[in-house]
């Protein structure tokens, strides 16, 4: 049984910047609540557009030819 597993490196999502993976860093993945909640307005803004959105009138369904 290990309870202290070295804390592994992840870059940080938005910024790169290497983040301790650590039980005690409340923003993990993301180095500092600052890049949380720059990624989350990404999601806001649609940077991070979803293929196939049901919702999107442009994407043709499967009986449309
Ligand atoms: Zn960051």
């Amino acid at each position: 049984m290990v309870d202290e597993a070295p804390a592994r490196i992840v870059p940080c999502p938005q910024c790169r910047k290497p983040v301790q993976w650590h039980p005690d860093n409340p923003w993990r993945p993301f180095c500092s609540e600052r890049c949380k909640m720059l990624d989350l307005g990404d999601w806001a803004n649609e940077r991070h557009n979803i293929p196939g959105d049901p919702d999107d009138p442009d994407v043709p369904g499967p009986d449309e030819e």
